[in-house]
């Protein structure tokens, strides 16, 4: 165990890691992984790597305790859930402190995502005993028969998340599965294992019954376990496309069907006339603020109008250059450390990449040293003249990096935004209402985004297309995801 210090903030004691599986808390004796802290670089817990024998152990209690949570009534599943998006509010300072340690979150920004999750939690507990279980597909009358169908839940669901934001992962897909009536297996990823702790205390603080929720840790083994067990129905994963195409083919085998949110390069497009003031901190903001460029969704192609690049470019890159680059518990900063080393070893090798390109860096660049020398800090980049082939304008950095590129007009804006093979999110800027409607009706993507509005509200559904995954979390389609239906007809009645 260790004991962190946030500023303004008591201190704060390092969960021990450990395999929740029905009302056990157990470590496994086989491996361990051990976690670095990116602020640091220095080692601060061993995570225990499930064992086959666990994970098979973890999904026969989710299979047990299935039939207990299918037939709890709607109502007190919805009610757990309520509580339990209650209960993560009231963690906000010790959820924000595991984000810390997890993956290096700036305090702030991790304290808005427990926020965030707590809704997700609370809009799925709403849903629960308003479920649309089915409808009157026919009617009974002459020459016909009745019929209806029934919306049910798969089962046991297999859930494997990524490290870039562990709660947040949990509270799009774990709610929704559960106010189905599924129960869940999850697998954090080796490199996050601290909030999947506090979340489990908190589910069964909420009474959600044992074996409902479990957590094995551990890495490609123990997820690869999971997702092909035959007990587990369906398989709910974030991370990234070659994990995503491993899966796939594992799932194939048994025709399991797999909810994918992979990776991301969104664009987010400038007109001339838009609100240039209000586009460029959200630019900048979107691009290094939210987890210093690690999320899948953030807009990290600018593309801006030939008439204002270089003004708005420059904008941009002051505003960048202006935000607090340091240690993530200090309450001021932005940007915090990227996640580990060989993150720090991809984004040297895309900048070196696409300075031979012939991009210019206006701000950032380097890794930064002196007191941030022993984390893995890289500073707000944002770099112009991109060529539209180049790897940094097509392929994902998940990083600080913001990569702006020149359009000419509306037609050339959309073929160079759906120029990827991705297609997550899109986003835009423009005075004009009946351009904003052209525009986002022809973005390839899963989202689109209009004069910065809030993405990844649990009300709306998002997931992606093409290389970026899909099927939906959030809305009633992320819902929808855990059900499977089941077409009744009757003869005579
Ligand atoms: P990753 O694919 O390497 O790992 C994700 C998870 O998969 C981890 O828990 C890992 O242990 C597990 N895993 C690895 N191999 C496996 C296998 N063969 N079978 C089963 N599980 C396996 O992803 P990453 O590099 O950690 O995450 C970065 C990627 O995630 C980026 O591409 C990013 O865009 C994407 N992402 C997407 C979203 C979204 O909602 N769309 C959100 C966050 C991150």
């Amino acid at each position: 165990m260790v004991a962190v210090t946030q500023q303004n903030q008591p201190e704060f004691v390092l969960p021990d890691v450990t395999l929740r599986i029905g009302s056990t808390t157990r470590s496994t004796g086989a491996q361990t992984h051990e976690h670095i802290n990116p602020a640091t670089g220095r080692p601060d817990a061993a995570v225990p790597m499930a064992s086959t024998a666990d994970v098979n152990e973890a999904v026969r209690i989710a299979q047990e305790a299935f039939s207990v949570w299918k037939a709890t009534p709607a109502v007190q599943r919805g009610r757990a859930l309520l509580k339990l998006a209650d209960l993560v509010e009231e963690h906000t300072a010790e959820f924000a402190a595991l984000a810390t340690a997890d993956n290096g979150a700036p305090t702030m920004t991790a304290r808005n995502m427990v926020s965030a999750s707590a809704e997700w939690i609370r809009y799925y507990g709403g849903w629960a005993d308003k479920l649309p279980l089915g409808r009157i597909t026919s009617v009974a009358g002459a020459g016909g028969s009745f019929g209806h169908t029934l919306r049910q839940p798969y089962g046991v669901i297999g859930v494997v998340i990524t490290w870039n934001a562990p709660l947040m992962s949990l509270a799009m897909k774990i709610p929704a599965a559960l106010a189905a009536g599924n129960t869940v297996v999850v697998k954090p990823s080796e490199l996050t294992p601290f909030s999947a702790m506090l979340f489990a205390d908190l589910v069964h603080e909420a009474g959600i019954p044992d074996g409902v929720f479990n957590v094995v840790t551990g890495g490609a083994e123990a997820g690869a376990t999971l997702v092909s067990h035959p007990l587990v129905k369906k398989v709910s994963f974030t991370g990234g496309p070659e994990t995503a195409r491993k899966i796939t083919a594992a799932c194939a085998q048994t025709f399991k069907p797999v909810l994918l949110e992979l990776g991301g390069k969104s664009a987010n497009v400038v007109f001339a006339d838009a609100d240039l003031d209000a586009a460029a901190l959200h630019a900048a903001f979107m691009a290094f603020g939210i987890m210093t460029g690690q999320a899948c969704a953030l807009p990290t192609r600018l593309l801006v109008q030939d008439s204002i690049h270089d003004e708005f470019a420059a904008k941009v890159a002051t505003i960048a250059a202006s935000f607090k680059v340091g240690s993530p518990h200090e309450l001021d900063t932005v940007c915090g450390p990227v996640i580990n080393q060989s993150a720090i070893d991809r984004i040297e090798a895309m900048m070196a990449k696409a300075r031979e390109d012939g991009a210019s860096v206006l701000t950032g660049g380097a890794r930064l040293g002196g007191e941030l020398a022993e984390g893995f800090y890289y500073p707000p980049t944002v770099v112009a003249d991109v060529d539209r082939e180049s790897e940094l304008a097509l392929q994902e950095v998940f990083g600080p990096v913001l990569a702006v590129m020149r359009f000419s007009d509306e037609a050339d804006a959309v073929a160079l935004a759906n120029s990827t093979d991705y297609g997550l999110s899109g986003y835009l800027w423009t005075s004009d209402a009946k351009r904003a409607v052209r525009v986002a009706e022809q973005l390839e993507t899963g989202e689109v985004v209009v004069n910065g509005a809030p993405s990844a509200v649990a009300e709306r559904p998002f997931g992606g297309i093409g290389h970026s995954g899909n099927g939906n979390e959030g809305g009633l389609e992320g819902l929808e995801e855990f059900f499977w239906t089941k077409s009744v007809a009757y003869g005579t009645i």
